[in-house]
């Protein structure tokens, strides 16, 4: 007959039973396994029982808010003319 016996990692206790627990630390991915009895594993445990929120999701904002615009993007050609070479040589002419 073959009998195992989880104990404790920290009190050893073997009277109290102990839960295997699996923990893996996201930073550099350690993992460690430790055997915890109720007690020693209360820190733990708590975090199974909080009772954790799911966060709701987002709405998408329908914020109907346009977005500004860079006034600089329309640059008026308005004011701007254009002369050839041509035209200022013929207004010089005229001048003249
Ligand atoms: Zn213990």
């Amino acid at each position: 007959m073959k009998l195992t016996l989880t104990v404790c990692d920290v009190c050893q206790d073997q009277d109290k039973p102990a839960n295997s627990y699996e923990i893996r630390r996201l930073d550099d991915g350690a993992t460690a396994n430790p055997d915890l009895c109720d007690e020693h594993a209360a820190p733990l445990e708590a975090l199974f029982a909080t009772d954790v929120p799911k966060p709701k999701p987002q709405k998408a904002t329908t914020s109907k808010t346009k977005a500004t615009r860079p006034k600089t993007a329309a640059v008026r050609r308005r004011d701007i003319q254009v002369k050839t070479m041509e035209d200022i040589e013929r207004e010089k002419a005229e001048r003249a």
